[in-house]
């Protein structure tokens, strides 16, 4: 007997382990075995931005380690309500780039489509904590405006699906999305920008495989994982999955104090990610956003680290030191003098 397919409204199990993440802080502390006071733990920066993270992940964290990297990733502190110059809402500029609904273009060939406003795992440090993508989403617009924006420009050969996490959209709405690409001509590659497969390895099952497999464009995915931790063998066969489809998978990392801003912590997490078939693609200066200044690196320390990984590590195990600066029409690489100035203009 041929079993039912499954209802398009039945929640897949991916979906149920979503929505099990964990939420309150209380119940990550005492999960990690760990005291709220010591930590300087913060429910109105929890307010702010709400503690979400799967559980899947919060198993990979070191019980009772308050100075664990992954729960610093996810921990709403106090720090994150110190006033800090320079840290503002919208750091990279979103606000003035937006091209079209749900629509962002900064650089030449590719836009970014803002699928969803959703994430399974909330990071502190992230720029989207105060952005409103909830409403500035192409999903919420039935693709239709977004979808428009990129037909009507025929420089845009590359699509970028993020988000928020695109592959938070059910697989039925990313197919409606890229069966909607097809239709255009000019689309000529497909990259997707997730962290789930990272956080929620879970996501990776057979249906989005399908999609993924049966797509007609060369295919990037870029993960982003900070910590050679976050790797897993729940991870690595969700890579491997991944890999099945014919996809290129890279990994996006941002330099996080107290997270990843050592040399051999950085190493650590390039060769942890090549053994899940995933080479680095950029390591991101922070960006400047409210919340997030206990996690910045000065330029100098940066420069010095990358420095340091160059002169260790193989060459495509090194990942590119950027940095997102509003106007520019790409991510500007940090060759900076280290006190700050801008490097000479080369002739
Ligand atoms: C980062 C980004 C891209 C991708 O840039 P690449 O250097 O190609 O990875 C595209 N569009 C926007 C709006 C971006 O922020
Ligand atoms: S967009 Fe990425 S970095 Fe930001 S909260 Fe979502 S998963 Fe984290």
């Amino acid at each position: 007997m041929i079993p039912a397919a499954p209802l398009p409204t039945q929640p897949r199990r991916w979906q149920q382990l979503w929505r099990d993440a964990v939420r309150d802080p209380r119940e990550l502390l005492e999960l990690l075995g760990l005291q709220a006071q010591a930590l300087g733990l913060s429910p109105e920066a929890a307010a702010q931005f709400p503690l979400r993270v799967p559980r899947g992940f919060v198993a990979r964290m070191r019980p009772g380690d308050p100075f664990d990297p992954l729960l610093r990733q996810v921990l709403p502190l106090e720090a994150e309500l110190r006033p800090a110059p320079g840290f503002g809402l919208d750091a990279v500029g979103d606000g003035a780039a937006k091209a079209g609904h749900g629509v962002i273009q900064k650089y030449a060939g590719r836009a970014l489509l803002v699928a969803t406003g959703s994430c399974a795992v909330h990071c502190r440090y992230c720029f989207r904590r105060h952005f409103p993508y909830a409403e500035e989403t192409a999903a919420a617009g039935g693709w239709g405006a977004a979808l428009a924006a990129i037909r009507d420009d025929a420089s845009i050969e590359e699509v970028l699906l993020s988000g928020g996490d695109p592959l938070s959209l059910s697989t039925a709405k990313l197919v409606e999305l890229t069966d909607a690409l097809r239709g255009i001509p000019h689309v000529r590659r497909l990259r997707i920008h997730t962290r789930l497969p990272i956080v929620l390895p879970e996501r990776v099952d057979t249906e989005l495989t399908d999609w993924l497999s049966a797509l007609p464009w060369p295919l990037v995915i870029v993960v982003h994982a900070n910590h050679a931790n976050e790797f897993d063998g729940e991870v690595d066969a969700a890579m491997r999955r991944l890999r099945a489809t014919g996809a290129v998978l890279l990994n996006q990392a941002v330099l996080l104090k107290g997270v990843n801003d050592r040399v051999e912590t950085l190493a650590a997490l390039a060769e942890r990610g090549l053994e899940a078939g995933v080479l680095p693609y950029y390591l991101h200066q922070l960006d400047r956003v409210a919340g997030a200044a206990h996690f910045e690196v000065d330029d100098a320390t940066a420069l010095a680290l990358h420095a340091a990984l160059v002169a260790r590590q193989s060459g495509y195990l090194v990942p590119r030191l950027v940095r997102e600066v509003a106007g520019d029409t790409s991510k500007r690489a940090l060759t900076g003098v280290p006190d700050g100035r801008p490097a000479p203009p080369v002739a």
